[in-house]
């Protein structure tokens, strides 16, 4: 039998790297050749354990990817060869939210990488309609990050963000800065949080109107400055705090919306009042729907910066580093990808 290399994560803080059987495919399917994969929050969160919907043993990784190098026989949209990436998420097509076009929401949801195996192996067999095809000009390590980029398309489809509006995001992590990529490619203009200066300058690289850091700034005073006392039309909560889920929903104006993307569950305390006299939407963004297309579509265009955000690549054989680094070095980590083929 052929083997791989797949990245496990046994239990809670214990990572290996084992030999695993190649997948088969069956007739829907394709065979994709891993070619990067991105690291993201989530897979730290399997790792430490504090996923609430991990279980163990489990092949991490959902941000991916590949070559074809192997279709099933009803397959007739993708050929051998061509360049893809890959949905993270398995849902049911029947249950309410998936017959409402939320399959994102299914009740029977399932997630690469959490409640199923996932990308961070040598090959992925995976049915055909769950891969997207990209163009062969974009770098392998670059591909890898669409992903991450569609929970941040999801945060503009939910809040509705357009033209002019403000926006105000909070943490300027990955998540928020792929936000922050993605609000002022739509041409919003953006304020940021962040306690960390270097990722503050980044956002100021892609575009931040205005940078705050709370340990020298009051983010309340700065934030009604900037809107002359309004607040913003758009926020989103990218630190997942009690504290900054608060602060996202008392700076946001009338008629404005709030996403919020957060696990915690510790209680935020928010009156009823602030979200009924300015009717404000608070939309949770659980993952994506239907984003990876509209996404392609604009890294084929040039019209993000995913490279600005990529800070640190390693062989996957050195997963164990690159979690190291992630864990000891949030000025430097924005995101960190391995490399699985340099062919
Ligand atoms: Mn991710
Ligand atoms: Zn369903």
């Amino acid at each position: 039998m052929k083997t791989m290399k797949a990245i496990t994560v046994i239990e809670s803080h214990k990572l290996e790297i084992r030999d695993i059987p190649v997948p088969t495919i069956s007739n829907d399917d394709v065979l994709v050749k891993i070619k990067s994969t991105g690291i993201c929050g989530s897979d730290m969160h399997v790792y430490h354990g504090t996923s609430p919907v991990a279980t163990y043993p489990r092949v991490i990784g959902h941000e991916a990817s590949g070559e074809i190098v192997e279709i099933g026989k009803n397959v007739t949209t993708l050929k051998i060869g061509d360049h893809v990436t890959l949905e993270p998420l398995r849902h049911c097509g029947h249950c309410y939210n998936c017959s409402q076009e939320r399959p994102n929401a299914c009740i029977a949801m399932k997630a690469c990488g959490a409640h199923i195996d996932g990308y961070f192996q040598e090959y992925v067999s995976i049915p055909a309609q769950h891969t997207y095809k990209i163009s062969s000009d974009i770098p392998w390590d670059i591909v890898s990050m669409v992903e991450p980029y569609t929970i941040a398309a999801q945060v503009c489809y939910r809040t509705k963000i357009k033209k002019n509006d403000t926006a105000l995001i909070i943490g300027a992590g990955p998540i928020g800065l792929f936000i922050l990529d993605m609000f002022h490619s739509m041409q919003a203009r953006c304020a940021i949080v962040d306690i960390v200066d270097s990722r503050l300058a980044l956002a100021k690289e892609l575009g931040a109107e205005i940078t705050i850091n709370p340990l020298n700034e009051n983010i309340e005073d700065k934030i009604k400055e900037w809107t002359n006392g309004l607040g913003v039309n758009v926020s989103a909560d990218a630190a997942c705090l009690p504290k900054t889920f608060e602060q996202a929903v008392s700076l946001t104006g009338s008629g404005g919306r709030v996403a919020c993307l957060g696990f915690t569950q510790e209680p935020s305390q928010i009156p009823q009042f602030q979200i009924t006299a300015r009717e404000l939407d608070i939309v949770g963004c659980r993952h994506q729907t239907y984003r990876f297309e509209p996404v392609i579509e604009m890294f084929e265009k040039g019209l993000l910066n995913p490279k600005k955000l990529l800070t640190h690549k390693f062989p996957y054989k050195q997963v164990q580093e690159a979690f190291t680094l992630l864990e000891t070095d949030p000025i430097s980590t924005c995101k960190v990808i391995l490399e699985w083929d340099n062919n």
